[in-house]
């Protein structure tokens, strides 16, 4: 067997790896696009939740400001009450009304302003949403193109890399090509290729027999791995030819 042959295998390797290279690329360009996109979908998700919280506090103060009001209007009518007594009898009934509103028109009015404290914290967080939102739009509108020409680019060399690999396999005996599609498949990026290595299959380490050691090393046929079935490839051939 004309040891060209495995040479034009361990270039395809070689080549491959890079296509392997060119498909991380592609993958890292995209994640510019998906990182912004996730974070997008975090923050809408949360602008609704801060929504939400807005109406319920909203409502809250609604009915805080209702019951002041109406706690308000009895203190009111408590003091002119006081003012109209004709008897001590009277005037007890009104103080005593004015002692359990007084201190509960005060715990209201400290509700009232905590929760406008809670709306305002709420409003401001839902307005940092909105500016992140529109900042992410604007990113996402630059980078989109940016990352669509750098995965193009990519694919470019990928499509280069199939070619070369493609007119190598075609200049390999049909049964070589064959075996080596067969491990790619298997092992593809994951060197679909081995060596002896010191008597053994450098991928799985497994014990290469004697006598298909010396069939590999002479060039006279094509060995698997009797274990792994990688294609296996004397490494004299890599110190002296492979590039
Ligand atoms: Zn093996």
């Amino acid at each position: 067997m004309n040891k060209k042959y495995l040479i034009n295998l361990i270039e395809i390797q070689n080549l491959d790896n890079q296509t392997c290279v060119h498909l991380k690329n592609i993958d890292s360009h995209r994640e510019r696009i998906t990182s912004i996109e996730q974070k997008q979908i975090e923050q809408t998700d949360l602008k609704q939740l801060k929504t939400k919280q807005l109406q319920t506090f909203n409502s809250s103060l609604s009915k805080l400001e209702a019951e002041l009001f109406m706690v308000e209007k009895q203190i009111k009518k408590s003091k002119a009450n006081l003012e109209v007594a004709t008897n001590q009898q009277q005037l007890d009934a009104s103080n005593k009304e004015l002692q359990v509103m007084t201190p509960k028109a005060s715990a209201l009015e400290t509700d009232v302003l905590e929760m406008y404290d809670k709306i305002e914290l709420c409003q401001d967080e839902i307005a940092q949403i909105d500016t992140f939102l529109d900042g992410a739009a604007t990113t996402l509108a630059t980078i989109t193109f940016e990352v669509e020409q750098d995965v193009k680019a990519e694919q470019l060399e990928i499509k280069e890399l199939e070619q070369r690999i493609e007119a190598l396999l075609e200049g390999c005996p049909k049964d070589i090509k064959i075996a080596f599609l067969q491990a790619n498949e298997q092992y593809r990026f994951k060197n679909p290729l081995a060596f002896i290595n010191e008597g053994t299959c450098n991928r799985c380490h497994y014990l290469i027999d004697k006598n298909i050691q010396n069939q590999v090393e002479k060039h006279f046929s094509l060995e698997l791995c009797p274990n792994c079935a990688r294609p296996l490839i004397a490494l004299s051939i890599t110190r002296t030819e492979a590039p």
